[in-house]
């Protein structure tokens, strides 16, 4: 089964409240501007922001009036100029195997045109949670198995924007970790929360979060919105804001040579390669960027990353495509590529799209091919599919609501002059 909640929010979009913004995702330095802004004296500022951060990241609250020691005319004047809501919600899915899925509405931000759409999930499993954010509305490289591959880069996400997928994921499982925490900040809590880890099941984890992990695996290619990205994981790894430990943030590239050393130095988080190919002919073909950065040098960006070691692995995503990349000579060439780098291989099913070029391999070959890989000492390296009943697996992200899109074109073309004709 299904359940989509349409949220009452998801209004037309002519509708959407341009006026006050969102101080919800903003770091320290954003929150110290928007308090000056509103009156507060320069030397009240730092205590000020310590106040708003703690209660935004550490609480979640969403209100304004539950910042029980910011004094009361503040927190008036605040309301009057600012809000702390999340990215709007258009539809959440909630799949037979706990996942969740959210379609987010955006601001277009002064471009004109529609708000942009991106997609957030969250799978729980037994022993952790991961939430797989987007970086990028669509993406620039054009991968030929991935579906944001084929939609245009519409805009990098903002920091606040990243951070809000956080928030908003927290505020909807109910996973701000305190008693109370539903009722102080209003967030509604869903109360169908089966297969989400409970403290029992978790026996691993240390901690009773229900997003343990967090996975830039959604929309867009991380890298190439360096700063935004760096700023959204600096504030949820931070130990005062929303506490994620690094280890436990993984970064996907498709990769970026230049920018992995420079990522790896200056957040530390974890790090998993789009491979998919182990031959730069084919790759060139599936990742095209590998013209510009092909194997050999991607490889060597790999072995020098920084915070590297067995414990520390980095993670090769390899999708099985029927016929193309799924051979067992190429299973043992992918094992030997690899010796030599502490590595996790994953192996992704393909997530058919409408029109792909390729098919997912069957079964039995993704199984023989894992048994090579397992055999060179790599464990589990098939990643289940999850949630594809609501197109929440890897690589399917706005497939729905580019259907929509496609609907609503169709319905614009059949009423004259009602629609915008794009
Ligand atoms: N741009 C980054 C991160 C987003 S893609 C990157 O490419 O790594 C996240 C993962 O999903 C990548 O490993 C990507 O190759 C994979 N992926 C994309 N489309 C897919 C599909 N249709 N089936 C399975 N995996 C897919
Ligand atoms: Fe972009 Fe990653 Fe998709 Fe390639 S796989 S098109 S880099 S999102």
């Amino acid at each position: 089964m299904v359940l989509t909640l349409d949220q009452p929010s998801a209004a037309p979009e002519a509708a959407l409240p341009a006026d006050k913004p969102s101080l919800a995702g903003l770091g320290r330095e954003g929150l110290r501007v928007a308090l000056a802004e509103a009156g507060v004296p320069e030397k009240h500022l730092r205590m000020r922001v310590n106040q708003l951060y703690s209660w935004l990241y550490v609480r979640g609250v969403a209100d304004f009036e539950a910042m029980t020691d910011v004094a009361k005319e503040l927190r008036a004047e605040l309301g009057r100029r600012y809000t702390l809501a999340r990215p709007q919600i258009v539809t959440e899915q909630v799949s037979v195997d706990g996942t969740r899925k959210w379609l987010l509405r955006l601001p277009s931000l002064g471009r004109g045109g529609k708000a942009p759409e991106i997609e957030t999930v969250y799978i729980p499993e037994a022993e952790r949670g991961t939430l797989c954010i987007s970086s990028q509305v669509g993406c620039t490289l054009n991968c030929t198995f991935c579906h944001t591959g084929t939609q245009r880069l519409v805009r990098n996400l903002t920091a606040q924007e990243i951070v809000g997928q956080i928030l908003l994921a927290r505020d909807r499982i109910g996973d701000w970790g305190l008693p109370k925490a539903g009722k102080e900040t209003g967030a509604e809590l869903p109360d169908d929360g089966r297969l989400l880890p409970t403290r029992e099941t978790r026996a691993t984890s240390t901690t009773d979060r229900k997003i343990t992990n967090i996975v830039l695996m959604g929309m867009g290619e991380p890298l190439y919105n360096f700063d935004n990205v760096k700023a959204a994981m600096e504030l949820a790894a931070d130990g005062e804001a929303l506490s994620v430990s690094k280890r436990r943030i993984t970064l996907s590239t498709s990769g970026i040579v230049p920018e992995i050393a420079r990522w790896g130095a200056e957040t530390g988080t974890s790090l998993a390669i789009s491979l998919h190919a182990v031959r730069d002919e084919l790759r060139d073909e599936l990742v095209p960027i590998n013209r510009k950065y092909p194997i050999a040098e991607l490889l060597e960006a790999c072995r020098n990353y920084p915070v590297l070691s067995n414990a520390r692995r980095i993670t090769f995503e390899y999708v099985m495509l029927k016929g193309v990349n799924d051979s067992l000579a190429e299973a043992r060439e992918l094992v030997r590529l690899l010796a030599g780098i502490p590595a996790k291989i994953n192996l992704i099913p393909f997530n058919p799209w409408p029109g792909a070029p390729y098919e997912c391999s069957d079964w039995e070959q993704i199984e023989r091919f894992a048994e090579v890989v397992n055999k060179a000492g790599y464990a589990s390296p098939v990643r289940t599919p999850r949630g594809r009943d609501i197109h929440a697996a890897c690589g399917q992200l706005r497939s729905e609501s580019v259907k929509q899109r496609a609907s609503e074109r169709v319905a614009a073309t059949e009423v004259p002059s009602s629609g915008d004709g794009a």
